[in-house]
């Protein structure tokens, strides 16, 4: 048997072309890249009333390639060939100009599109893919989880919490969540969809576009567990302990396992993940090395600024333990020097609160830029507020 993602539209991989940086110096960090989840980017051109309805191939279409263009450049000269003959005489720029109009103008549906083809992906693994251990795609708590995670979940409460967890740096949590048995049976079913993908050449999608290896939990068959994870056990905590950054109404999920270690990706660039909060869980195996580095949370406007001494954290794995943090905590994963490290990340989302930040300037409550500058201008109104009264005083007196 062997079966293909079909359309030939979908990446092998996430290409990791956007600035991952490896090693390094990470006291002074380099500009961090947004690790995305890989999305196909495609446009709809279907019944464009102003466009010709055949191309004509006759006309050799111009290059875009030298142009910083928000479509790919092939898609100009695709679409040059479609050009009201009117237009074909016209510069370059004003072509561009008219197909760039038409371009935006079906965004949405080429979104659609892109979301139908996932759907139709995800299908075709689950249709053919033969999980291995059913019990882990339902939510069972008592099997899942320790029994001091549970017993905080149930009370839920800042204390209960704080109870179980550390914070050895602000905005990092760290506490005993899975059952190794959990961890055993999720690495199991990774294993064996790895085994499957590789026997029938099945062309599957990376989690992100900085990691090569690992496989998306959703696209198998576990996003319904996913969404049980975070509903029930990372939003309540997420609520007690990032409601600025949308913690309380975290809706959606982008689950995926990342592997390090030889044949594997080896360290992780610096970078902020696209999410408002993370979940980072170490399933295993044996190995060194390979220790998360935090370097303080930023906004989109600061996200290059340098790092303060305070922000400097770094954490090493144990299997089992988990970590959560904001996604726009700046971090990276050094290189795992033996052996053999997987995890389980859960990049948590919230609709609402990314809708609402496109409305706002400061971002002082997580940002620890915007912080400091506000500090900054707080001390200088205080300045300056003296030094007039100092003034009035001089004047009075005088
Ligand atoms: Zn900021």
């Amino acid at each position: 048997m062997s079966l293909d993602a079909g359309s030939g539209d979908l990446p092998a991989t996430g290409g990791g072309g956007n600035g991952a940086v490896p090693g390094g110096d990470p006291s002074r960090p380099p500009a961090p890249s947004v690790a995305a989840p890989v999305a196909v980017a495609t446009v709809a051109m279907t019944s464009q009333q102003r466009l010709r309805l055949n191309p004509n191939n006759d006309h050799k279409p111009d290059s875009y390639d030298d142009l910083q263009l928000d479509f790919s450049p092939a898609i100009f000269s695709s679409l040059e060939r479609y050009l009201p003959p009117s237009m074909l005489g016209v510069s370059r720029d004003d072509k561009v100009k008219f197909m760039r109009e038409i371009l935006l103008k079906y965004l949405p549906h080429g979104e659609r599109n892109r979301a139908q083809r996932h759907r139709e992906y995800r299908q075709k693994i689950i249709s053919n893919y033969q999980p291995l251990h059913r019990d882990i795609y339902s939510m069972h708590p008592s099997a899942f989880f320790v029994p001091t995670f549970l017993k905080a979940i149930n009370e839920s409460t800042e204390e209960s919490f704080r109870n179980i967890m550390s914070e050895p740096s602000p905005g990092v949590f760290t506490f005993e969540m899975f059952q190794p048995r959990f961890c055993e049976l999720l690495l199991s079913e990774v294993e064996n969809f790895e085994d499957w993908v590789n026997e029938v050449r099945f062309r599957i999608m990376r989690p992100n576009t900085m990691n090569k290896y690992g496989a998306v939990l959703d696209d198998f068959g576990l996003e319904t567990m996913l969404d049980k994870l975070l509903e029930g056990f990372v939003r309540p905590i997420s609520k007690v302990f990032f409601p600025e950054v949308g913690g309380s109404t975290l809706d959606s999920h982008h689950g995926f396992v990342v592997e390090y270690g030889k044949d594997r990706d080896v360290d992780l660039g610096f970078h902020v993940d696209d999410s408002e909060v993370t979940l980072n869980v170490c399933l295993g195996k044996q190995f060194s090395g390979g220790e998360l580095f935090f370097r303080g949370t930023r906004c989109d406007k600061h996200v290059n600024t340098g790092t303060h001494s305070e922000e400097i954290f770094d954490f090493s794995h144990v299997p089992g333990r988990a970590v959560l943090h904001r996604g726009r905590h700046r971090h990276g994963a050094r290189a795992t020097t033996s052996g053999h490290r997987i995890n389980l990340l859960l990049w948590c989302r919230s609709s609402i609160f990314r809708e609402m930040k496109k409305y706002q300037k400061d971002f002082s409550s997580w940002c620890g830029e915007c912080s400091r500058e506000k500090k900054e201008r707080q001390q200088q109104s205080v300045v300056s507020t003296r030094s007039e009264l100092l003034r009035r005083e001089g004047e009075s007196t005088a």
